[in-house]
């Protein structure tokens, strides 16, 4: 780990910050909410006050504070591996973490899991980008350790294998909350993203993973969304 990769760590979060900020404004402007599966009001999302947005980004930055300076050099390694091997580290990360999260997330929907965490962030029903970031301080530490212990698994991993991961784990955590659909054909993985998690906000059911489909198809959680017109 040199400076490079902090500087591109840094600028992840950089990205993703305003991915979620410019995905929130559209969610309310007339001419992009249109957008939207569902169109509903999202008063929980805009009560969102400062110090929980603060506290959900903050707790992952000392939770990768801490694991870059406790297991870092154990677990992510200098220098470009083959492009299999890549490949192989970086789905591996998010494969592993998806399938850990798929249970962690069927576990949260008991009626003990909701009333002590989960039920937090499913008092949005009109998801928008920044229903992300509406959880329970226990659910933020647990969603990140899980990606962190997912990364320890799978690696060692390359610096460039752990940022492409987390990434993408990020970013699409933001994206599968936006709630928007796009008529374009090569919009179709963003499309069933959005829809697989509008149902489960919606109806407060299936669709537990969050990045890949066959958790959810494998385990007969899987709900197909909303229809793009
Ligand atoms: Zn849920
Ligand atoms: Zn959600």
């Amino acid at each position: 780990m040199n400076t490079t990769f902090f500087v591109l760590f840094i600028g992840i979060f950089v990205f993703a910050t305003v991915m979620g900020g410019t995905l929130g404004w559209a969610a309310r402007s007339p001419k992009y909410g249109i957008l939207r599966i569902h169109k509903g009001r999202n008063p929980i999302a805009d009560k969102l006050k400062a110090p929980t947005i603060f506290m959900n980004y903050s707790l992952p930055w000392i939770m990768y504070g801490g694991f870059f300076y406790f297991l870092g050099h154990h677990t992510i390694y200098a220098g470009m591996p083959s492009f299999t091997t890549f490949l192989g580290e970086t789905l591996g990360s998010l494969i592993l973490y998806d399938f850990l999260y798929y249970f962690m997330h069927r576990a949260m929907h008991t009626k003990a899991g909701m009333k002590l965490i989960h039920g937090v962030h499913h008092k949005v029903r009109y998801v928008t980008a920044e229903s992300g970031s509406y959880l329970h301080p226990a659910e933020t530490f647990a969603g990140t350790a899980l990606f962190l212990g997912s990364v320890v698994i799978i690696g060692p991993v390359s610096a460039a294998s752990f940022l492409v991961a987390n990434f993408l784990f990020t970013t699409i955590n933001i994206w599968v909350h936006s709630n928007f659909v796009l008529d374009r054909p090569w919009a179709r993985l963003f499309n069933f993203w959005t829809r697989t998690h509008d149902v489960h906000h919606y109806y407060c059911r299936n669709n537990y993973s969050s990045i890949f489909p066959f958790w959810d198809q494998m385990f007969g959680t899987h709900e197909d969304g909303v229809k793009v017109k």
